[in-house]
């Protein structure tokens, strides 16, 4: 399929006018092969009057958001459209109170629960995992950072990151939560993100060592020198990360949501050499109609704030 997106705010308000056309397009993105029935995979369908496409073969009728995280939402998918606009035209994203004041949206807590179902498309299932030379480093969220605006009454999270080598640059990453230090969860990590057979790079941590299916090239700190890092490209992960945090979201954060945060900035990071902002769009709208449904009950409710 040619990928087909506005490229600019512009394009994107004269374009998505009407739920039909937005159901078109997620249409397209959807089911990019053809339709495809969920429920006895029919291959031709015909659209109804009430923007459902009814299977010709067993008659059941299904929406183009069904089993997607876009499903029973009581928003119009032209606002869905503009929020997903908006999270990914600019380039440190969105908070909830900035999205709520952009839209016009009813509430804060309608605009949080946009954010993080959307936050939920933002990791592509079945994604590829880092290769080559990849630096892995830990830090920690919360508690002492500074320039923090507001009370930060929550636990310190612990945070893993991964970063590819690119020449002197950094190539794509991957970031997470982990409960602690041990092995178990490190190598928990390094599995899950990191191809067998690639070159990683650690600090000194004995909890590391043992990898297995991996080249470990252990650095260990013999001489700290003023502004030199043994593990470069995580350190600088982590600096924009912090600064992203304590930015957009003014570092109200608490950790139980910390991971979705993580994958927007991964999803932001990841694709930041994108030529046009309507890619992520796009992208976005792609991965919306792809991951299974979350039910707003299994999302940690919002903070008291604002
Ligand atoms: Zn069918």
């Amino acid at each position: 399929m040619i990928e087909d997106y506005p490229r600019t705010l512009l394009e994107m308000e004269r374009r998505f006018v009407s739920e039909q056309v937005c159901r078109q397009y997620l249409f397209d993105l959807r089911w990019a092969d053809g339709f495809v029935c969920p429920r006895c995979g029919g291959r031709t369908a015909w659209p109804t009057s009430r923007g459902l496409w009814l299977c010709a073969d067993c008659r059941h009728q299904t929406s183009v958001t069904a089993g997607t995280i876009l499903q029973d939402s009581h928003l119009p998918l032209t606002t869905w459209f503009r929020a997903v606009w908006h999270v990914t035209s600019q380039k440190n994203g969105v908070s909830a109170l900035g999205l709520q004041r952009d839209l016009g949206l009813g509430s804060y807590r309608t605009a949080w629960f946009m954010l993080h179902k959307l936050r939920r498309a933002m990791v592509r299932p079945g994604r590829d995992r880092l290769h080559g030379t990849v630096e892995v480093d830990e830090t920690y969220w919360g508690g002492e950072e500074s320039g923090v605006i507001g009370r930060l009454t929550y636990e310190k999270a612990l945070i893993i990151v991964a970063a590819e080598e690119d020449g002197k640059g950094i190539g794509r990453i991957r970031l997470h939560r982990i409960p602690n230090l041990t092995k178990t969860s490190l190598h928990g990590f390094i599995a899950e993100a990191i191809e067998p057979g690639s070159i990683v790079r650690t600090d000194g941590l004995p909890a590391y060592l043992g990898l297995e299916d991996y080249t470990h090239d252990r650095r260990v700190q013999r001489r700290q020198s003023e502004g030199e890092h043994l593990l470069p490209r995580a350190h600088r992960v982590v600096s924009l990360l912090k600064r992203w945090l304590l930015g957009t979201h003014q570092g109200a954060i608490s950790s139980e949501h910390l991971d979705y945060y993580l994958d927007e900035f991964t999803f932001r990071f990841n694709r930041r050499k994108s030529a046009s902002r309507g890619k992520l769009f796009y992208r976005l709208l792609q991965q919306a109609v792809q991951v299974e449904p979350v039910k707003c009950a299994s999302i940690i409710r919002p903070q008291d704030m604002v």
